[in-house]
């Protein structure tokens, strides 16, 4: 780069920094495997459903983008499946799915987190024995540590909104305690603030058939507020599981427009990092073929995975357009911006001058 393209580049860094952060922090990347789900939430972000078609992110393709940011340093090894609900995809897609993307993950030295509604826990068919098998396979393949803990986490939502909530946490806690006898599992359990005493519930009702006690507080200070109290704990439950808990934000995506009280975001949404002590870009894939930073709400910045023949593109372009998308939409907004507040100044002052002439006895034409 030379001289003068240096100083422009540095120059609208400065001016525009949102690009610079996209292209400088850690990311951990996101695959909405599928948009289909059984269920139809009413505050669901994604608009999931049994309406939507049964694709899937092609089980190759998120290898590909695996090894293909492992050999970025920028990658922070951390991925996170979800849908719609990845779990469908023994019924619609292939049974070895799942357990595939598991493997390939640990395989490859990443962090997962795995998302489901976990309906399928209280379903009598032979894929609910088949789900439970594979976790505890992929689970007690890779616990080689002391504590028999394996790198990855299982998130469940336990809320007003999730159909039978507290019935399908219960069962998958329940089997999951009672079939591992080589591995511990971590298992996230993901409320909102107004259902926090959900979560309560359900420690009371797993005291009844297990030994359940805390295991560490950390975090900052115990300010009082349960919630956030909670959200600093470990409960182990039979030995053999930990359970975690935290409180989200109800966003004002997808379906969740319709609901009272949801966060509406402003547009567009720079807030597509996570975590404020090791902040974290989160890029998350889905079926339609977008990359998008961050996950929940407002305008997003999207730039497609793949190509128009289907080709998925490499990473390193992803990235590359991801940070050109930003600044482009951050010059947009600044843009706006300025001409909002400048339509709001400039009404203000001709208020001032037809006032003051006012008081002069002086009509304005
Ligand atoms: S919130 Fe989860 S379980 Fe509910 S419809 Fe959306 S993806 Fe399905």
């Amino acid at each position: 780069m030379s001289k003068i393209q240096n100083y422009f580049n540095n120059l609208a860094n400065r001016v525009f920094p949102i690009g610079q952060i996209v292209q400088n922090l850690p990311y951990a990347m996101i695959f909405k495997t599928t948009h289909w789900c059984p269920n139809k939430c009413p505050h669901c972000c994604e608009s999931a459903g049994a309406h939507m078609p049964k694709t899937f992110i092609p089980a190759d393709v998120i290898e590909q983008y695996i090894k293909q940011a492992k050999t970025d340093p920028k990658f922070s090894r951390k991925l996170v499946f979800t849908g719609g609900e990845v779990m469908s995809a023994y019924q619609h897609h292939d049974t070895r799915y799942v357990p595939q993307l598991l493997n390939m993950a640990l395989d490859n030295g990443c962090q997962v987190d795995i998302k489901t509604n976990a309906g399928w826990a209280i379903a009598k068919n032979t894929m609910r024995e088949q789900i439970f098998n594979d976790l505890v396979g992929v689970l007690s393949a890779h616990s080689t540590s002391a504590f028999r803990m394996t790198p990855m986490q299982i998130s469940l939502s336990l809320d007003r909104f999730h159909p039978h909530a507290m019935q399908k946490n219960l069962a998958f806690i329940t089997e999951m305690a009672q079939r591992q006898h080589n591995s511990s599992c971590l298992i996230h359990i993901t409320s909102f603030e107004k259902d926090a005493d959900m979560f309560t519930e359900l420690l009371n009702n797993l005291t009844t058939k297990y030994d359940v006690y805390q295991l560490v507080a950390f975090g900052g200070e115990n300010n009082g507020n349960i919630s956030q109290t909670m959200s600093d704990t470990l409960w182990s439950v039979n030995g053999n599981i930990v359970l975690k808990f935290s409180i989200g934000t109800l966003f004002d995506g997808g379906r969740a427009k319709d609901i009272d009280g949801a966060y509406h975001t402003p547009e567009p949404r720079f807030a597509f990092i996570s975590g404020r002590q090791n902040p974290m870009l989160l890029m998350a894939f889905d079926t339609f073929g977008n990359v998008t930073l961050g996950e929940n709400s407002g305008k997003k910045i999207t730039v497609p995975w793949r190509d128009n023949d289907d080709t998925p593109r490499p990473l390193s372009e992803i990235r590359r357009d991801l940070v050109k998308q930003t600044r482009k939409t951050e010059v947009q907004y600044t843009a706006e911006t300025f001409v909002v507040v400048n339509k709001a100044v400039f009404k203000s002052i001709k208020q001032d001058i037809n006032t003051a002439l006012g008081r002069r006895g002086i009509k304005k034409r």
